[in-house]
Protein backbone atom coordinates (compact mmCIF):
# COMPACT_ATOMS: atom_id res chain seq x y z
CA UNK A 1 0.00 0.00 0.00
CA UNK A 2 1.51 3.24 -1.26
CA UNK A 3 1.42 5.82 1.84
CA UNK A 4 0.62 9.51 0.69
CA UNK A 5 1.26 13.08 2.65
CA UNK A 6 0.29 13.88 5.63
CA UNK A 7 -3.45 15.32 6.74
CA UNK A 8 -2.99 19.32 6.69
CA UNK A 9 -2.98 21.52 10.15
CA UNK A 10 -5.56 23.53 11.27
CA UNK A 11 -5.23 26.22 13.93
CA UNK A 12 -7.45 25.73 16.94
CA UNK A 13 -10.28 28.04 17.79
CA UNK A 14 -10.07 30.36 20.35
CA UNK A 15 -11.62 28.66 23.81
CA UNK A 16 -14.75 30.04 25.66
CA UNK A 17 -15.34 29.57 29.45
CA UNK A 18 -17.68 26.85 29.55
CA UNK A 19 -20.46 26.83 32.20
CA UNK A 20 -21.82 24.06 34.23
CA UNK A 21 -21.49 20.40 32.57
CA UNK A 22 -24.45 19.36 31.56
CA UNK A 23 -26.22 16.87 29.00
CA UNK A 24 -29.31 18.17 27.64
CA UNK A 25 -31.90 16.19 25.42
CA UNK A 26 -34.78 18.51 24.15
CA UNK A 27 -37.35 15.65 23.00
CA UNK A 28 -38.37 12.05 22.89
CA UNK A 29 -36.30 11.37 26.26
CA UNK A 30 -37.05 7.63 26.37
CA UNK A 31 -36.52 5.46 29.77
CA UNK A 32 -33.42 5.23 31.20
CA UNK A 33 -32.39 8.14 29.08
CA UNK A 34 -30.02 11.10 30.35
CA UNK A 35 -29.76 9.24 33.47
CA UNK A 36 -26.49 10.33 34.27
CA UNK A 37 -24.27 7.72 34.67
CA UNK A 38 -23.04 8.42 38.20
CA UNK A 39 -19.58 7.21 39.26
CA UNK A 40 -17.44 5.75 36.63
CA UNK A 41 -15.64 2.68 36.82
CA UNK A 42 -12.10 3.16 38.50
CA UNK A 43 -10.88 -0.42 37.59
CA UNK A 44 -7.06 -0.17 36.65
CA UNK A 45 -6.50 -1.34 33.31
CA UNK A 46 -4.06 -3.65 32.50
CA UNK A 47 -2.73 -4.94 29.12
CA UNK A 48 -5.00 -7.16 27.35
CA UNK A 49 -4.11 -9.78 24.64
CA UNK A 50 -4.63 -8.05 21.39
CA UNK A 51 -3.44 -4.96 22.19
CA UNK A 52 -0.25 -3.67 20.59
CA UNK A 53 2.01 -1.27 22.24
CA UNK A 54 1.90 2.31 21.16
CA UNK A 55 3.87 3.46 17.66
CA UNK A 56 3.84 7.10 18.73
CA UNK A 57 3.80 9.34 22.24
CA UNK A 58 3.61 6.20 24.78
CA UNK A 59 4.85 5.65 28.23
CA UNK A 60 4.43 8.16 31.15
CA UNK A 61 1.94 10.90 30.73
CA UNK A 62 2.85 14.05 32.39
CA UNK A 63 -0.91 16.35 32.28
CA UNK A 64 -0.30 19.68 33.14
CA UNK A 65 -0.97 20.69 36.65
CA UNK A 66 -3.71 23.17 35.58
CA UNK A 67 -6.31 20.11 34.34
CA UNK A 68 -8.45 19.36 37.51
CA UNK A 69 -8.46 15.75 38.77
CA UNK A 70 -11.81 14.87 38.65
CA UNK A 71 -13.48 12.25 40.79
CA UNK A 72 -16.94 10.96 40.13
CA UNK A 73 -18.76 14.00 38.79
CA UNK A 74 -18.52 17.35 40.65
CA UNK A 75 -21.42 19.28 40.40
CA UNK A 76 -19.16 22.60 39.62
CA UNK A 77 -16.56 23.18 37.99
CA UNK A 78 -13.26 24.15 39.27
CA UNK A 79 -12.91 27.20 37.73
CA UNK A 80 -9.62 28.68 39.00
CA UNK A 81 -7.90 26.07 37.65
CA UNK A 82 -10.01 26.48 34.09
CA UNK A 83 -7.71 27.94 30.95
CA UNK A 84 -9.37 31.38 29.28
CA UNK A 85 -9.88 32.52 26.48
CA UNK A 86 -7.28 32.00 24.24
CA UNK A 87 -5.14 29.61 26.60
CA UNK A 88 -4.87 25.98 26.55
CA UNK A 89 -3.52 23.41 28.58
CA UNK A 90 -0.83 21.30 27.29
CA UNK A 91 -0.82 17.93 27.71
CA UNK A 92 2.18 15.92 27.51
CA UNK A 93 2.98 12.22 26.29
CA UNK A 94 6.60 11.02 26.44
CA UNK A 95 8.29 8.29 24.92
CA UNK A 96 11.59 7.11 24.70
CA UNK A 97 12.04 8.31 21.32
CA UNK A 98 9.96 11.41 20.89
CA UNK A 99 7.51 13.68 22.55
CA UNK A 100 4.19 14.72 22.10
CA UNK A 101 1.84 17.45 23.23
CA UNK A 102 -2.35 17.77 22.34
CA UNK A 103 -3.75 20.97 23.23
CA UNK A 104 -6.68 21.20 25.43
CA UNK A 105 -8.89 24.49 25.54
CA UNK A 106 -12.16 25.50 27.35
CA UNK A 107 -15.15 24.48 25.17
CA UNK A 108 -18.11 25.93 24.79
CA UNK A 109 -21.64 24.16 24.45
CA UNK A 110 -22.31 21.93 21.91
CA UNK A 111 -25.09 20.72 20.10
CA UNK A 112 -26.14 18.45 17.24
CA UNK A 113 -27.67 19.09 14.05
CA UNK A 114 -31.21 18.22 14.71
CA UNK A 115 -31.10 20.23 17.40
CA UNK A 116 -32.33 17.05 19.85
CA UNK A 117 -29.48 17.33 21.90
CA UNK A 118 -26.67 19.61 23.54
CA UNK A 119 -24.13 19.34 26.17
CA UNK A 120 -21.51 21.58 27.63
CA UNK A 121 -18.35 19.94 27.37
CA UNK A 122 -15.48 20.85 29.96
CA UNK A 123 -12.79 20.82 27.49
CA UNK A 124 -12.37 20.59 23.51
CA UNK A 125 -9.37 19.22 21.61
CA UNK A 126 -8.28 18.96 17.93
CA UNK A 127 -5.37 16.49 18.14
CA UNK A 128 -3.00 16.34 14.76
CA UNK A 129 -1.80 12.75 15.21
CA UNK A 130 -2.05 9.48 16.79
CA UNK A 131 0.26 10.00 18.96
CA UNK A 132 -1.88 13.12 20.55
CA UNK A 133 -5.04 10.94 20.26
CA UNK A 134 -3.29 8.98 23.03
CA UNK A 135 -2.20 11.78 25.14
CA UNK A 136 -5.87 12.78 25.59
CA UNK A 137 -6.97 9.40 25.98
CA UNK A 138 -4.61 8.80 28.83
CA UNK A 139 -5.47 12.20 30.33
CA UNK A 140 -9.00 11.29 30.45
CA UNK A 141 -8.64 7.68 32.01
CA UNK A 142 -6.13 9.35 34.37
CA UNK A 143 -8.32 12.38 35.77
CA UNK A 144 -11.41 10.17 35.92
CA UNK A 145 -12.95 12.28 32.75
CA UNK A 146 -14.95 10.89 29.75
CA UNK A 147 -13.69 11.56 26.52
CA UNK A 148 -16.42 11.34 23.07
CA UNK A 149 -15.14 11.99 19.76
CA UNK A 150 -17.36 14.02 17.58
CA UNK A 151 -17.98 13.56 14.25
CA UNK A 152 -20.31 16.17 11.97
CA UNK A 153 -22.84 16.13 15.24
CA UNK A 154 -25.26 14.47 12.86
CA UNK A 155 -26.72 11.75 15.14
CA UNK A 156 -29.97 12.70 16.55
CA UNK A 157 -29.21 10.66 19.65
CA UNK A 158 -26.36 12.04 22.16
CA UNK A 159 -24.26 9.55 21.33
CA UNK A 160 -21.82 12.11 20.58
CA UNK A 161 -22.16 13.95 23.78
CA UNK A 162 -20.29 15.03 27.10
CA UNK A 163 -19.70 16.90 29.63
CA UNK A 164 -15.98 15.23 29.72
CA UNK A 165 -13.46 16.36 26.57
CA UNK A 166 -15.04 16.42 23.25
CA UNK A 167 -12.73 15.70 20.58
CA UNK A 168 -12.98 16.50 17.46
CA UNK A 169 -10.66 14.75 14.49
CA UNK A 170 -11.12 17.77 11.78
CA UNK A 171 -7.17 18.51 11.86
CA UNK A 172 -6.80 14.19 11.15
CA UNK A 173 -8.36 14.28 7.80
CA UNK A 174 -7.48 12.92 4.41
CA UNK A 175 -5.66 9.71 2.33
CA UNK A 176 -2.84 8.32 4.24
CA UNK A 177 -2.42 5.08 1.61
CA UNK A 178 -4.22 3.44 -2.05
CA UNK A 179 -3.53 0.13 -2.23
CA UNK A 180 -4.53 0.65 -6.38
CA UNK A 181 -4.81 -3.24 -6.76
CA UNK A 182 -7.05 -3.85 -4.73
CA UNK A 183 -9.14 -0.65 -4.26
CA UNK A 184 -8.95 -0.18 -0.61
CA UNK A 185 -8.00 3.43 0.98
CA UNK A 186 -6.56 4.07 4.08
CA UNK A 187 -8.56 7.02 5.38
CA UNK A 188 -7.75 9.42 8.80
CA UNK A 189 -10.64 9.33 10.52
CA UNK A 190 -12.05 12.70 10.66
CA UNK A 191 -12.46 12.54 6.79
CA UNK A 192 -15.71 14.10 6.21
CA UNK A 193 -17.51 11.84 2.94
CA UNK A 194 -18.09 15.31 1.20
CA UNK A 195 -14.44 15.39 0.72
CA UNK A 196 -14.08 11.70 -0.89
CA UNK A 197 -14.93 12.61 -4.23
CA UNK A 198 -11.94 14.69 -4.74
CA UNK A 199 -9.83 12.68 -2.94
CA UNK A 200 -10.46 9.43 -4.19
CA UNK A 201 -10.60 10.80 -8.25
CA UNK A 202 -6.93 10.93 -8.87
CA UNK A 203 -7.56 6.81 -7.99
CA UNK A 204 -10.34 5.84 -10.23
CA UNK A 205 -12.38 4.59 -7.15
CA UNK A 206 -15.86 5.41 -5.34
CA UNK A 207 -17.71 4.53 -2.02
CA UNK A 208 -19.13 1.73 -3.21
CA UNK A 209 -22.66 2.63 -1.55
CA UNK A 210 -23.96 6.37 0.03
CA UNK A 211 -26.75 7.83 2.27
CA UNK A 212 -28.78 10.59 1.74
CA UNK A 213 -26.03 13.30 3.14
CA UNK A 214 -22.45 13.65 2.74
CA UNK A 215 -21.57 15.86 5.89
CA UNK A 216 -20.60 12.78 7.93
CA UNK A 217 -17.36 11.91 8.96
CA UNK A 218 -16.15 8.55 7.96
CA UNK A 219 -15.65 7.05 11.56
CA UNK A 220 -19.05 8.44 12.59
CA UNK A 221 -20.92 7.60 9.74
CA UNK A 222 -19.78 3.79 10.18
CA UNK A 223 -19.84 3.89 14.26
CA UNK A 224 -23.43 4.25 14.05
CA UNK A 225 -23.92 2.09 10.91
CA UNK A 226 -25.01 4.35 8.30
CA UNK A 227 -26.32 3.04 5.47
CA UNK A 228 -28.24 4.04 1.78
CA UNK A 229 -30.11 1.49 -0.51
CA UNK A 230 -29.59 -1.24 -1.87
CA UNK A 231 -30.53 -5.49 -1.31
CA UNK A 232 -26.88 -6.10 -2.24
CA UNK A 233 -25.24 -4.04 -0.76
CA UNK A 234 -24.54 -3.31 3.46
CA UNK A 235 -23.87 -0.29 5.24
CA UNK A 236 -21.03 1.89 5.31
CA UNK A 237 -19.10 -0.28 7.77
CA UNK A 238 -19.64 -3.23 5.85
CA UNK A 239 -16.61 -1.87 3.54
CA UNK A 240 -14.16 -1.68 6.50
CA UNK A 241 -11.37 -3.69 6.29
CA UNK A 242 -8.61 -2.51 8.30
CA UNK A 243 -8.87 0.19 11.21
CA UNK A 244 -6.36 1.90 13.88
CA UNK A 245 -7.99 2.60 17.16
CA UNK A 246 -6.74 4.12 20.18
CA UNK A 247 -8.14 2.21 22.79
CA UNK A 248 -9.31 3.32 26.61
CA UNK A 249 -5.72 2.89 27.66
CA UNK A 250 -4.40 4.98 24.81
CA UNK A 251 -2.98 1.83 23.41
CA UNK A 252 -2.98 1.62 19.33
CA UNK A 253 -4.93 -1.49 18.32
CA UNK A 254 -3.98 -2.40 14.84
CA UNK A 255 -7.22 -4.75 12.61
CA UNK A 256 -7.19 -6.14 9.57
CA UNK A 257 -7.73 -9.52 7.68
CA UNK A 258 -4.54 -10.79 9.10
CA UNK A 259 -4.29 -8.86 12.33
CA UNK A 260 -7.09 -8.85 15.45
CA UNK A 261 -9.61 -9.89 12.91
CA UNK A 262 -11.75 -11.23 15.50
CA UNK A 263 -12.53 -8.40 16.84
CA UNK A 264 -13.61 -6.50 13.05
CA UNK A 265 -17.16 -6.92 13.68
CA UNK A 266 -17.33 -5.17 16.66
CA UNK A 267 -14.69 -2.21 15.60
CA UNK A 268 -16.34 -1.64 12.53
CA UNK A 269 -19.40 -0.51 13.77
CA UNK A 270 -18.46 0.11 17.45
CA UNK A 271 -20.64 3.42 18.24
CA UNK A 272 -17.73 5.16 19.82
CA UNK A 273 -17.73 2.92 22.94
CA UNK A 274 -14.51 0.87 22.02
CA UNK A 275 -11.86 3.46 21.40
CA UNK A 276 -11.00 6.35 19.15
CA UNK A 277 -10.62 5.36 15.54
CA UNK A 278 -7.77 7.26 13.97
CA UNK A 279 -7.41 5.66 10.50
CA UNK A 280 -9.98 3.23 8.58
CA UNK A 281 -9.45 1.25 5.41
CA UNK A 282 -12.32 1.18 3.33
CA UNK A 283 -13.07 -1.00 0.46
CA UNK A 284 -13.52 0.86 -2.91
CA UNK A 285 -14.77 0.49 -6.02
CA UNK A 286 -14.36 1.72 -9.71
CA UNK A 287 -16.29 5.21 -10.10
CA UNK A 288 -19.38 4.87 -11.58
CA UNK A 289 -22.41 6.55 -12.35
CA UNK A 290 -26.06 6.33 -12.08
CA UNK A 291 -28.91 6.43 -13.82
CA UNK A 292 -31.70 8.12 -11.56
CA UNK A 293 -35.26 7.13 -12.42
CA UNK A 294 -37.66 9.31 -9.81
CA UNK A 295 -41.41 8.78 -10.24
CA UNK A 296 -44.90 9.24 -8.39
CA UNK A 297 -46.95 6.15 -7.67
CA UNK A 298 -49.45 4.56 -5.90
CA UNK A 299 -49.29 3.38 -2.33
CA UNK A 300 -49.84 -0.34 -2.95
CA UNK A 301 -46.45 -0.52 -4.33
CA UNK A 302 -45.07 -1.02 -1.30
CA UNK A 303 -46.11 -4.68 -1.77
CA UNK A 304 -43.52 -5.08 -4.47
CA UNK A 305 -40.97 -3.49 -2.11
CA UNK A 306 -39.10 -6.81 -1.59
CA UNK A 307 -39.21 -7.41 -5.49
CA UNK A 308 -38.22 -4.18 -6.33
CA UNK A 309 -35.44 -3.74 -3.96
CA UNK A 310 -34.48 -7.53 -5.44
CA UNK A 311 -34.55 -6.20 -9.38
CA UNK A 312 -32.94 -2.83 -8.86
CA UNK A 313 -29.35 -1.89 -7.84
CA UNK A 314 -30.69 0.93 -5.61
CA UNK A 315 -34.24 1.35 -4.87
CA UNK A 316 -36.34 3.45 -2.17
CA UNK A 317 -39.67 5.09 -1.79
CA UNK A 318 -40.95 8.03 0.01
CA UNK A 319 -44.61 8.55 1.41
CA UNK A 320 -46.40 11.29 1.84
CA UNK A 321 -48.60 11.01 4.82
CA UNK A 322 -52.10 11.73 4.25
CA UNK A 323 -51.78 11.02 0.25
CA UNK A 324 -52.13 7.54 -1.63
CA UNK A 325 -48.85 8.19 -3.12
CA UNK A 326 -45.39 7.28 -3.12
CA UNK A 327 -42.20 7.89 -4.99
CA UNK A 328 -40.07 5.90 -5.96
CA UNK A 329 -36.49 6.19 -6.72
CA UNK A 330 -34.36 3.65 -8.59
CA UNK A 331 -31.08 3.96 -9.46
CA UNK A 332 -28.96 1.73 -11.45
CA UNK A 333 -24.99 1.65 -12.05
CA UNK A 334 -23.05 2.62 -15.03
CA UNK A 335 -19.79 2.63 -15.85
CA UNK A 336 -18.26 6.08 -16.32
CA UNK A 337 -17.88 5.44 -20.59
CA UNK A 338 -22.17 5.57 -20.58
CA UNK A 339 -21.63 9.07 -20.55
CA UNK A 340 -23.39 11.65 -17.43
CA UNK A 341 -26.66 13.15 -18.71
CA UNK A 342 -26.80 15.33 -15.38
CA UNK A 343 -30.14 17.57 -14.67
CA UNK A 344 -29.31 21.26 -15.95
CA UNK A 345 -27.88 23.54 -12.84
CA UNK A 346 -31.64 25.39 -12.92
CA UNK A 347 -33.34 22.13 -13.26
CA UNK A 348 -31.11 20.81 -10.11
CA UNK A 349 -31.29 24.38 -8.12
CA UNK A 350 -35.31 23.85 -8.55
CA UNK A 351 -35.43 20.56 -7.56
CA UNK A 352 -32.99 20.79 -4.50
CA UNK A 353 -32.65 23.69 -3.30
CA UNK A 354 -35.96 25.49 -3.98
CA UNK A 355 -38.46 22.24 -4.11
CA UNK A 356 -36.49 19.89 -1.51
CA UNK A 357 -35.03 22.42 0.80
CA UNK A 358 -36.44 26.05 0.21
CA UNK A 359 -40.31 24.36 -0.31
CA UNK A 360 -40.37 22.01 2.23
CA UNK A 361 -39.22 24.41 4.67
CA UNK A 362 -42.14 26.80 3.65
CA UNK A 363 -44.55 23.69 3.75
CA UNK A 364 -43.42 22.47 7.07
CA UNK A 365 -43.84 26.20 8.59
CA UNK A 366 -47.13 26.41 7.13
CA UNK A 367 -48.04 22.95 8.67
CA UNK A 368 -46.92 24.14 11.82
CA UNK A 369 -49.10 26.81 12.27
CA UNK A 370 -52.05 25.45 10.37
CA UNK A 371 -52.00 21.68 10.68
CA UNK A 372 -55.10 21.16 8.82
CA UNK A 373 -53.61 22.57 5.72
CA UNK A 374 -50.86 19.86 5.92
CA UNK A 375 -53.04 17.00 3.82
CA UNK A 376 -53.30 19.40 1.18
CA UNK A 377 -49.92 20.41 0.90
CA UNK A 378 -48.73 16.47 1.12
CA UNK A 379 -50.74 16.11 -1.90
CA UNK A 380 -49.36 19.20 -3.88
CA UNK A 381 -45.90 17.55 -3.42
CA UNK A 382 -46.86 14.46 -4.46
CA UNK A 383 -47.76 16.22 -7.48
CA UNK A 384 -44.42 18.66 -8.12
CA UNK A 385 -41.71 16.78 -6.44
CA UNK A 386 -39.54 14.09 -8.73
CA UNK A 387 -40.81 12.65 -11.59
CA UNK A 388 -37.41 13.36 -13.44
CA UNK A 389 -34.73 10.98 -15.38
CA UNK A 390 -31.08 11.64 -15.02
CA UNK A 391 -27.38 9.90 -14.76
CA UNK A 392 -24.71 11.35 -13.21
CA UNK A 393 -21.74 10.14 -10.54
CA UNK A 394 -23.01 8.39 -7.97
CA UNK A 395 -22.22 10.99 -5.13
CA UNK A 396 -24.01 13.67 -6.99
CA UNK A 397 -27.06 10.72 -7.41
CA UNK A 398 -27.09 9.13 -4.00
CA UNK A 399 -26.60 12.47 -1.83
CA UNK A 400 -28.30 15.57 -1.25
CA UNK A 401 -28.18 18.86 0.72
CA UNK A 402 -30.67 18.83 3.62
CA UNK A 403 -31.51 22.26 4.25
CA UNK A 404 -34.45 21.83 5.95
CA UNK A 405 -33.78 20.80 9.82
CA UNK A 406 -35.49 17.53 11.25
CA UNK A 407 -36.14 14.70 14.09
CA UNK A 408 -35.81 11.24 13.00
CA UNK A 409 -36.77 7.89 13.74
CA UNK A 410 -35.64 5.21 11.41
CA UNK A 411 -36.40 0.98 11.85
CA UNK A 412 -34.44 -1.62 10.54
CA UNK A 413 -36.90 -4.39 9.97
CA UNK A 414 -36.88 -8.00 8.39
CA UNK A 415 -37.11 -7.05 4.35
CA UNK A 416 -40.00 -8.99 4.34
CA UNK A 417 -41.86 -6.59 7.21
CA UNK A 418 -42.00 -3.32 5.56
CA UNK A 419 -45.08 -3.69 3.58
CA UNK A 420 -47.02 -4.95 6.84
CA UNK A 421 -45.85 -1.87 9.02
CA UNK A 422 -46.01 0.69 6.33
CA UNK A 423 -49.73 0.03 6.43
CA UNK A 424 -49.93 -0.18 10.06
CA UNK A 425 -48.51 3.15 10.14
CA UNK A 426 -50.50 4.66 7.85
CA UNK A 427 -53.58 3.46 9.67
CA UNK A 428 -51.94 4.82 13.05
CA UNK A 429 -51.35 8.06 11.43
CA UNK A 430 -54.85 8.11 10.18
CA UNK A 431 -56.81 7.13 13.19
CA UNK A 432 -54.70 9.50 15.73
CA UNK A 433 -55.72 12.63 13.68
CA UNK A 434 -52.49 13.84 13.73
CA UNK A 435 -51.09 15.58 10.64
CA UNK A 436 -47.24 14.72 10.10
CA UNK A 437 -45.59 17.06 7.09
CA UNK A 438 -42.33 14.86 6.49
CA UNK A 439 -42.49 11.85 4.48
CA UNK A 440 -41.94 8.63 5.18
CA UNK A 441 -38.78 6.69 4.06
CA UNK A 442 -38.29 3.25 3.35
CA UNK A 443 -34.97 1.75 1.87
CA UNK A 444 -33.12 -1.33 1.97
CA UNK A 445 -29.66 -3.07 2.86
CA UNK A 446 -28.20 -6.21 2.40
CA UNK A 447 -27.84 -8.55 5.67
CA UNK A 448 -23.86 -8.43 7.41
CA UNK A 449 -22.32 -9.87 10.02
CA UNK A 450 -21.24 -6.65 11.98
CA UNK A 451 -21.84 -7.56 16.03
CA UNK A 452 -24.31 -4.08 16.30
CA UNK A 453 -25.61 -3.15 12.52
CA UNK A 454 -29.21 -3.38 12.10
CA UNK A 455 -28.81 -5.43 9.28
CA UNK A 456 -27.19 -7.68 11.48
CA UNK A 457 -27.53 -11.51 9.83
CA UNK A 458 -30.95 -10.10 7.89
CA UNK A 459 -31.98 -8.94 4.38
CA UNK A 460 -33.01 -5.56 5.75
CA UNK A 461 -35.81 -2.86 5.29
CA UNK A 462 -35.49 0.53 6.79
CA UNK A 463 -38.48 2.68 7.34
CA UNK A 464 -37.70 6.27 8.68
CA UNK A 465 -40.46 8.71 9.76
CA UNK A 466 -39.21 12.49 10.04
CA UNK A 467 -40.63 15.59 12.44
CA UNK A 468 -40.00 19.10 10.71
CA UNK A 469 -38.06 20.50 13.86
CA UNK A 470 -40.77 23.02 15.19
CA UNK A 471 -42.84 20.31 15.97
CA UNK A 472 -42.58 17.98 18.55
CA UNK A 473 -41.86 14.23 17.45
CA UNK A 474 -42.26 12.35 20.62
CA UNK A 475 -46.38 11.05 20.36
CA UNK A 476 -45.65 10.10 16.63
CA UNK A 477 -42.49 8.54 17.18
CA UNK A 478 -43.76 6.60 20.39
CA UNK A 479 -46.15 5.18 18.08
CA UNK A 480 -44.44 4.62 14.91
CA UNK A 481 -41.95 2.81 17.13
CA UNK A 482 -44.55 0.29 18.65
CA UNK A 483 -45.36 -0.74 15.36
CA UNK A 484 -41.68 -1.54 14.49
CA UNK A 485 -40.60 -3.55 17.37
CA UNK A 486 -43.81 -5.47 17.16
CA UNK A 487 -42.58 -6.85 13.47
CA UNK A 488 -39.01 -7.02 14.86
CA UNK A 489 -37.13 -3.42 14.44
CA UNK A 490 -33.88 -2.33 15.20
CA UNK A 491 -33.32 1.15 15.73
CA UNK A 492 -30.53 2.93 13.76
CA UNK A 493 -28.13 4.19 16.12
CA UNK A 494 -27.54 7.90 15.40
CA UNK A 495 -31.32 8.24 15.04
CA UNK A 496 -34.34 9.08 17.95
CA UNK A 497 -36.01 5.88 20.13
CA UNK A 498 -37.00 4.50 23.32
CA UNK A 499 -35.27 1.54 23.98
CA UNK A 500 -32.54 1.02 26.47
CA UNK A 501 -30.27 -2.00 26.76
CA UNK A 502 -32.40 -4.53 27.83
CA UNK A 503 -34.35 -4.55 24.78
CA UNK A 504 -30.93 -4.60 22.67
CA UNK A 505 -29.60 -7.45 24.36
CA UNK A 506 -32.57 -9.23 23.27
CA UNK A 507 -32.91 -7.76 19.50
CA UNK A 508 -28.91 -8.46 18.77
CA UNK A 509 -27.47 -11.75 18.73
CA UNK A 510 -23.87 -10.76 19.54
CA UNK A 511 -24.52 -7.87 22.16
CA UNK A 512 -22.72 -9.96 24.93
CA UNK A 513 -19.68 -10.71 22.68
CA UNK A 514 -20.02 -6.34 21.89
CA UNK A 515 -19.93 -6.11 25.73
CA UNK A 516 -16.61 -8.28 26.42
CA UNK A 517 -15.07 -6.39 23.55
CA UNK A 518 -15.93 -2.93 25.30
CA UNK A 519 -14.78 -4.75 28.41
CA UNK A 520 -11.38 -5.09 27.02
CA UNK A 521 -11.04 -2.49 25.07
CA UNK A 522 -12.57 0.28 27.51
CA UNK A 523 -12.59 -1.49 30.93
CA UNK A 524 -12.43 1.90 33.07
CA UNK A 525 -15.17 3.80 30.61
CA UNK A 526 -13.56 6.16 29.15
CA UNK A 527 -15.62 6.64 26.15
CA UNK A 528 -18.72 6.09 28.24
CA UNK A 529 -21.44 8.66 28.28
CA UNK A 530 -25.48 8.98 29.51
CA UNK A 531 -26.16 7.61 26.20
CA UNK A 532 -24.42 4.35 25.90
CA UNK A 533 -25.02 3.80 29.31
CA UNK A 534 -28.64 3.71 28.81
CA UNK A 535 -28.41 1.41 25.25
CA UNK A 536 -24.95 -0.71 26.48
CA UNK A 537 -25.81 -0.35 30.34
CA UNK A 538 -22.64 0.32 32.55
C1 LIG B 1 -29.73 15.28 7.60
C2 LIG B 1 -29.29 13.90 7.99
C3 LIG B 1 -29.32 12.88 7.05
C4 LIG B 1 -28.93 11.58 7.40
N1 LIG B 1 -29.00 10.60 6.46
C5 LIG B 1 -28.68 9.33 6.81
C6 LIG B 1 -28.77 8.27 5.86
O1 LIG B 1 -29.10 8.48 4.70
N2 LIG B 1 -28.48 7.02 6.29
C7 LIG B 1 -28.13 6.74 7.58
O2 LIG B 1 -27.94 5.59 7.92
N3 LIG B 1 -27.99 7.73 8.48
C8 LIG B 1 -28.25 9.01 8.12
N4 LIG B 1 -28.12 10.01 9.05
C9 LIG B 1 -27.54 9.69 10.36
C10 LIG B 1 -26.02 9.90 10.35
O3 LIG B 1 -25.42 9.32 9.22
C11 LIG B 1 -25.39 9.24 11.58
O4 LIG B 1 -25.99 9.71 12.74
C12 LIG B 1 -23.86 9.49 11.64
O5 LIG B 1 -23.35 8.94 12.81
C13 LIG B 1 -23.49 10.93 11.64
O6 LIG B 1 -22.10 11.03 11.45
P1 LIG B 1 -21.29 12.12 12.25
O7 LIG B 1 -19.94 12.25 11.63
O8 LIG B 1 -22.10 13.34 12.38
O9 LIG B 1 -21.13 11.39 13.66
P2 LIG B 1 -21.52 11.95 15.11
O10 LIG B 1 -22.99 12.05 15.19
O11 LIG B 1 -20.73 13.16 15.40
O12 LIG B 1 -20.98 10.74 16.01
C14 LIG B 1 -21.62 9.50 15.92
C15 LIG B 1 -20.86 8.48 16.77
O13 LIG B 1 -19.61 8.20 16.19
C16 LIG B 1 -18.59 8.35 17.16
N5 LIG B 1 -17.37 8.75 16.51
C17 LIG B 1 -17.18 9.78 15.66
N6 LIG B 1 -15.89 9.80 15.29
C18 LIG B 1 -15.28 8.77 15.90
C19 LIG B 1 -13.95 8.27 15.93
N7 LIG B 1 -12.96 8.84 15.22
N8 LIG B 1 -13.67 7.18 16.67
C20 LIG B 1 -14.64 6.58 17.40
N9 LIG B 1 -15.92 7.01 17.41
C21 LIG B 1 -16.21 8.10 16.67
C22 LIG B 1 -19.14 9.39 18.10
O14 LIG B 1 -18.48 9.36 19.36
C23 LIG B 1 -20.56 8.94 18.20
O15 LIG B 1 -20.64 7.85 19.06
C24 LIG B 1 -28.49 11.32 8.72
C25 LIG B 1 -28.43 12.35 9.66
C26 LIG B 1 -28.83 13.63 9.30
C27 LIG B 1 -28.77 14.74 10.33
Amino acid sequence: MDRVGPPGRGSPAAPRLARRPQIRGSRGRGRGADARTGRRRTRAAHRRPGVVPPREGGGALRASQRVPARRGRPHHRPRAHLPGRGQGVPVTATASDRTTEARLRASGPWRNWGRTESSRPTFRASPTSTAEVQALVRLARERGLPLKVVGAGHSFTSIAATDGILVDLDRMQGVRAVDAATGRVTLAAGTRLHQLPELLAPYGLALQNMGDIDRQSIAGATSTGTHGTGGRFGGLATTITGAVIVTGDGSILELDAATNASLLPAVRLGLGALGVLVELTIQCVPAYLLRAVEHPEPFAVIDEFAARVETADHFELYWWPHTDRVMTKTNTRLPLEAGRAPVGPVANWVEERLMSNGALSLMCNIGHVLPAATPAINRFATRVYGDREYVDHSYEVFTAPRNTRFREMEYALPLEAVPAALRELRAMIEDSGWRISFPVEVRAAAADDNWMSTAYGRETGYIAVHRYVRDDPERYFRAAEQIFLAHGGRPHWGKMHYLDHEEFAARYPRFGDFLGVRNRLDPDRVFQNPYLERVLGR
